[in-house]
C-alpha cells in the first residue's frame, strides 16, 4: 500500500471552490443533485463498459446509489456501486478541472454574487459543490475490476490541498462522505433528503435509496428506493409534468436556469428512436469556443453510450441539449462508427427538422423568441452557410433591426418585411454597417425614407458572410442599398425619372471636374437621387463586396 500523500489543487480548482462556496450559498441544496448525478454517471459508465467486459460487474448487477446519514458523526454519505476510480483517476478527476475554457470562464467572473452564480451554473458545478455544505469531504473509491486492497481514499477540507492514500474497500464503487458544516445539519434529516431526491433526481435512471425506517422512525439495515428511477424520456409524454421536464434538463445540461422550451418525440417506423431536445434560456459562457463539448447524450436501447455525441447535430445548433435513444444502433457503437452510419444520417436530419420546428413554434411567442434570438441568433445564422437543405427554414427564423422600428433591437423577420412591402416593390432592401448608429444615419437611407420603403439594418459581424448564402427570400432578392446603381424599378415615378435625367444633363460639367480631381481613386462619378440631405456618398459596384465586409477583411489582413 502507498503511504498517505498530500497534493495541492490546481490553481483553477482553488479559485472555483472559493467562488462556489460564496456565490452558490442560496442554492446550496443542489450539491445533492450533483453528487447523485455523478453516481448515476458512474453507473452508466459501468453498464457501458460491462457490455464488452461483463466480468466488471462481478455478479453485482443492481446498480444504485444510497444516501446514508450518521447523526453522531454529522456525515451524509452518497454511496454508489458504479465504475469507481483508481488512484490516478481520483487525482485527475478530483484535483483538476478538465473542462476546456476554464481560464476564460474564471476571467469572466465579476465578483457580483448573482451574476457569478449564474455563470458558475452554466459552467457546471459538479463534485466541488459538496464544499458548499461540508467543511471536509472524504471520498472512498474502488474501481470496477480491481481488488479490495487497491481502493483509495481522497480527502480535503477544500482549502487548497487534498490527501490520497490506499485503503481496503469491500464493495466496488464510490462513497462520498460529506462532513457537514455546523449550520447544515438539516441535511441529516431523512424526510429532507427524500424531498430533495423527489425534487432533483426523480427521473434519473438509477434507484436512489434511503434506509427503511422502523415504526419508531429509526433507520434499519434495509433500503428502499425513493425516486421513480425510470429514464424520463422512456415514459409517456402525457404522464410527465413540466416540472419533471425542467428538472431533467437541469440534470443533463448542468444549468441552473429552466429551459426555454423542449420537444419530446417517440418515433416508430423505418428508424425507431426517442428524442428529447431542449433549448436553453441562456448561452453558455463558452458558446464561441469551437472545441467546447456539444451535442446530445446518446443511449442505445436505454443503455447510456456517450455524452456530447456531436454527430447528431450540426455546429450551428450547438446550443441545443438533449437525449437521443436509438433502437437501431449497435450497443458497441463508437464515435467512429457513428461518423459514417446511415442511421446517424437519418437521425441527424430528423433532429435538425425537429429543432428548427421547435424554434418556429417558439417564434409564436414573440417575447420568448426574441430572448432566444438575443442569445443564439448569431449562431443560428451560421446555418445558412452550413445547412443548404434547410436554408429556407432558417431564413424564416432570422430577425433584424429595421428602419420600420427605429430601434436597435433585432425583431423584424423577413416574413414581416415582405408583408409590409410596397405594392410595386420587388426586392428586400438592406444596409450593412459596423453598428446600429452608423447604419441608422447612413446617407444611403435618405431616398428610402423619402419613399417610405423599409430597409433592414444589418450590423452583426457575421451578416455579410451570411448574405453570401442568402440571395433571396420568398422569391424576392435581397438587395444592398449601398451597392451598384440603385434601381428602384417600379417604385420610381415618371417624374422621378424625368428629374433625374434633367439633373444628369445639367451636372455633366460638374461630374467631369470631380472625376478629374479624384482621378484613379474612383471608378466612376454619378449623379444620384439617393440622397436628400447629404451632398455625396460612396457606393460599391453591384457585385463587389459590401463596404463593411471590405473593412473586415482589411482588419483580418486579407
Ligand atoms: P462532471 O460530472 O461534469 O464530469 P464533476 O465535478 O461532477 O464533473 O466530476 C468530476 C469527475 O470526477 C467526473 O467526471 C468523474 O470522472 C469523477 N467522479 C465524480 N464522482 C464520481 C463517482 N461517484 N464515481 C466515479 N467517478 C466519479
Ligand atoms: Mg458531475
Amino acid at each position: 500500500a502507498t503511504a498517505r500523500e498530500t497534493r495541492r489543487f490546481e490553481t483553477e480548482v482553488k479559485q472555483l471552490l472559493h467562488l462556489m462556496v460564496h456565490s452558490l450559498y442560496s442554492n446550496k441544496e443542489i450539491f445533492l443533485r450533483e453528487l447523485i448525478s455523478n453516481a448515476a454517471d458512474a453507473a452508466d459508465k459501468l453498464r457501458f463498459n460491462a457490455l464488452s467486459n461483463p466480468e466488471l460487474l462481478a455478479g453485482d448487477n443492481d446498480v444504485r446509489v444510497r444516501l446514508i446519514v450518521d447523526k453522531e458523526a454529522g456525515t451524509l454519505t452518497i454511496s454508489d456501486n458504479g465504475i469507481g476510480m483508481t488512484r490516478d483517476e481520483a487525482i485527475a478527476n478530483l484535483g483538476t478541472i478538465a473542462k476546456s475554457g476554464t481560464a476564460e470562464f474564471l476571467s469572466k467572473l465579476s465578483g457580483d454574487q448573482k451574476k457569478d452564480a449564474q455563470l458558475i451554473g452554466q459552467f457546471g458545478v459538479g463534485f466541488y459543490s459538496g464544499f458548499i455544505v461540508a467543511d471536509r469531504i472524504t471520498v472512498r473509491s474502488r474501481a470496477a475490476g480491481t481488488k479490495p486492497q487497491e481502493a483509495i481514499q481522497w480527502e480535503s477540507a477544500g482549502d487548497g490541498e487534498f490527501t490520497i492514500e490506499s485503503i481496503n474497500k469491500e464493495e466496488r464503487g464510490t462513497d462520498v462522505v460529506l462532513h457537514l458544516k455546523e449550520g447544515e445539519k438539516a441535511f441529516l434529516e431523512p424526510w429532507r433528503l427524500r424531498s430533495l431526491v423527489h425534487k432533483y433526481s426523480e427521473h434519473i435512471a438509477i434507484p436512489v435509496q434511503l434506509p427503511k425506517e422502523d415504526d419508531e422512525g429509526k433507520a434499519t439495515d434495509e433500503f428502499e428506493t425513493a425516486n421513480k428511477a425510470t429514464a424520463l424520456w422512456t415514459r409517456p409524454k402525457s404522464e410527465i409534468s413540466d416540472e419533471e421536464y425542467k428538472e431533467f434538463y437541469k440534470h443533463i445540461a448542468h444549468d441552473f436556469d429552466e429551459p426555454l422550451t423542449w420537444a419530446h418525440n417517440r418515433v416508430e417506423g423505418k428508424h425507431e428512436y426517442t428524442s428529447l431536445f431542449y433549448i436553453p434560456k441562456r448561452a453558455p459562457f463558452d458558446l464561441w469556443n469551437r472545441d467546447r463539448p456539444r451535442g446530445v447524450k446518446l443511449y442505445v436501447k436505454r443503455v447510456f453510450i456517450m455524452d456530447d455525441a456531436e454527430q447528431f447535430l450540426p455546429v450551428y445548433l450547438r446550443f441545443a441539449r438533449g437525449v437521443i435513444d436509438s433502437n437501431d444502433l449497435p450497443l458497441n457503437v463508437s464515435r467512429e462508427i457513428l461518423q459514417d452510419s446511415s442511421v446517424t444520417d437519418a437521425l441527424r436530419k430528423q433532429s435538425v427538422k425537429r429543432i428548427l420546428g421547435m424554434l418556429d413554434d417558439l417564434a409564436k411567442d414573440e417575447e420568448k423568441y426574441l430572448g432566444f434570438w438575443d442569445e443564439f441568433g448569431q449562431v443560428l445564422k451560421e446555418g445558412l452557410g452550413e445547412d443548404f437543405a434547410n436554408r429556407e427554414a432558417i431564413a424564416k427564423l432570422l430577425r433584424f433591426a429595421s428602419t420600420h422600428n427605429d430601434d436597435a433591437k433585432q425583431s423584424v423577420s423577413l416574413g414581416a418585411y415582405v408583408e409590409r412591402m410596397k405594392t410595386n416593390q420587388t426586392a428586400i432592401y438592406y444596409l450593412s454597417a459596423e453598428n446600429y448608429s452608423s447604419a441608422k444615419h447612413s446617407p444611403h437611407l435618405e431616398v428610402f425614407r423619402k419613399k417610405g420603403i423599409e430597409v433592414l439594418l444589418l450590423t452583426d459581424r457575421i451578416d455579410e458572410w451570411m448574405l453570401s448564402y442568402l440571395n433571396d427570400f420568398d422569391g424576392k432578392p435581397l438587395v444592398s442599398v449601398t451597392r451598384g446603381e440603385l434601381d428602384l424599378g417600379a417604385l420610381e415615378t415618371e417624374t422621378d425619372k424625368a428629374i433625374q435625367k434633367e439633373l444628369e444633363q445639367q451636372s455633366a460639367g460638374l461630374v467631369e471636374r470631380i472625376k478629374n480631381a479624384l482621378g484613379e481613386r474612383v471608378k466612376e462619378v454619378r449623379i444620384t437621387h439617393r440622397l436628400t440631405d447629404s451632398p455625396a456618398c460612396v457606393v460599391g459596384e453591384k457585385h463587389e463586396m459590401g463596404a463593411h465586409m471590405l473593412k473586415l477583411m482589411k482588419q483580418t489582413g486579407q
